[in-house]
């Protein structure tokens, strides 16, 4: 039986603060163990947190760019479970008051199809600590990231796909990369990804039971286990049997899923405002003042490079996709280059470079104002497209003038014409039988001219000008 997909995401997003949500300590990743703690977020009895405002600022930024509506009085609420990663026996979360809620998120799911996805809300809490395992039979607990400030996204359940999911994800993740609130490097677990699935036969209303998928570490893993959860319930529902709700653990060496424990209702957890601390208040003022911090948004950019720079849509979901790589290619443009020229170079042999070296377009051997000298000496043909890829590479690696490689490693094109003229006359000697059929009108032998006066010229000779030559001297 076919039954209809409905996925919804709760993404953990961890804040890119300085200190703590309740207290001081770093926020650094990979220090030793337990060296960024302290009572208050080792959960001692008889401490009290303090709000880091930034938390506050950061919650609000994303939900802004979220279009969400923004709750000028929010509350905190402890959320008690008990696990050894969290020593205080209860995470301080929010619950029926979150700080931003009914938003919403445009992506591009198949054949370019805008859709609206609802964001039923954002709110903030504070992370867990880890536990490490692999100490013979025993576990350790790291409380570095315990008390880190966090933005947890929710989804409605509005995908109908595994690659609506996808999209959704990196489109939320460009988003909130933009906004410089998180990494979002899930490799390091700084964004972290739920999914809720569940399948109903098409056209029913209700939604079907639910499973919650945990830890996928990338896209990919986020939709290879989707399409498996996909396909069990697929089974489980085709054999006549019914689908528990349970919070199930990806394990991406196995390709599967385990159920890790039977779901637990958000009244298991009982839920309580938080008595330590004051109710959350700030001012339309406060968001107005935010709002005109924010930067231009992917959604925004994506218009406005379309407008500006004449770019297709392929060019403009590359550079966009970071916003360091759009500013720098704004930068080659500045410095006068031809923006469609300017984009191929970036998106082709920058990025290449950038991936293949594993550096930040900051780290970039080229600056833009090369980068857009070198595209200057092809446009103005004193040296050949496949020349410049040459020219390119030894950039990488060699600081000189552009005109300095240029010469050094002979590459400027021959556009004297008596030079030329003489090669082509010999050609015109060496190939009778071509030159004949040529004047007979069989025009395609123009390339294999073009071809022996590039040979003859090793590459050097402009395309543009050698044609006509050709055509004047064998031609007759
Ligand atoms: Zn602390």
């Amino acid at each position: 039986m076919q039954y209809e997909v409905v996925i919804g995401l709760e993404i953990h997003a961890q804040l890119k603060t300085e200190s703590k949500v309740f207290c001081g300590c770093k926020t650094i990743y990979g220090n030793s163990p337990n060296s960024q703690t302290c009572p208050i977020c080792l959960g001692m009895p008889g401490t009290l947190p303090v709000l880091n405002e930034k938390v506050i600022e950061f919650a609000a930024k994303a939900g802004l760019a979220l279009e969400c509506k923004i709750r000028l009085n929010s509350r905190t609420a402890r959320k008690n479970y008990f696990y050894p990663d969290l020593s205080k026996g209860y995470q301080i979360s929010q619950y029926d008051e979150p700080m931003c809620e009914f938003g919403k998120i445009e992506i591009f799911s198949g054949e370019d199809r805008a859709k609206v996805l609802g964001i039923t809300r954002i709110h903030i809490e504070e992370d867990s600590g880890k536990s490490v395992h692999g100490f013979g039979d025993k576990t350790a607990v790291d409380f570095n990231r315990c008390g880190t400030g966090l933005i947890e996204i929710v989804s409605e359940p509005d995908m109908r796909s595994p690659e609506e999911a996808r999209a959704y994800l990196v489109k939320l993740k460009q988003i909130l990369e933009y906004l410089e609130v998180s990494d979002c490097n899930m490799e390091e677990g700084s964004l972290r990804v739920d999914a809720n699935i569940s399948l109903r036969p098409f056209g029913q209303k209700e939604l079907g039971t639910k499973t919650e998928m945990k830890n996928m570490n990338s896209f990919r893993a986020v939709e290879k286990a989707l399409y498996s959860e996909i396909e069990r319930q697929g089974k489980v529902l085709d054999n006549g049997g019914e689908i528990q709700q349970v919070t199930m653990l990806w394990n991406e060496n196995l390709n599967q899923a385990r159920v890790m424990r039977t779901k637990e209702d958000a009244h298991d957890y009982r839920y309580f405002p938080e008595p330590d601390l004051l109710p959350i208040e700030i001012t339309e003022g406060y968001l107005a003042d935010i709002k005109s911090q924010l930067p231009e948004l992917p959604d925004a950019k994506m218009r406005r490079f379309s407008a500006d720079y004449k770019l297709g849509k392929e060019a403009i979901s590359t550079l966009v996709l970071d916003k360091n790589w759009s500013a720098w290619f704004e930068e080659v443009v500045q410095a006068g280059s031809d923006p469609v020229e300017a984009s191929k170079w970036v998106t082709v042999e920058v990025l290449r470079v950038i991936k293949e070296r594993l550096i930040s377009i900051d780290e970039f051997p080229i600056s833009p104002l090369k980068l857009s000298q070198l595209i200057k000496e092809i446009e103005k043909d004193s040296i050949s497209k496949q020349a410049g890829k040459k020219v390119f590479d030894h950039m990488l690696d060699d600081h000189s003038d552009v005109s300095l490689i240029i010469e050094k490693l002979g590459l400027k094109q021959v556009s004297d014409t008596r030079n030329l003229e003489v090669i082509i006359r010999d050609i015109k000697e060496k190939y009778s039988t071509e030159v004949s059929r040529f004047q007979n009108g069989e025009s395609k032998l123009l390339g294999f001219f073009m071809g022996q006066v590039m040979k003859e010229s090793q590459g050097k000779a402009n395309p543009k000008i050698i044609a006509p030559l050709i055509q004047k001297i064998i031609g007759d």
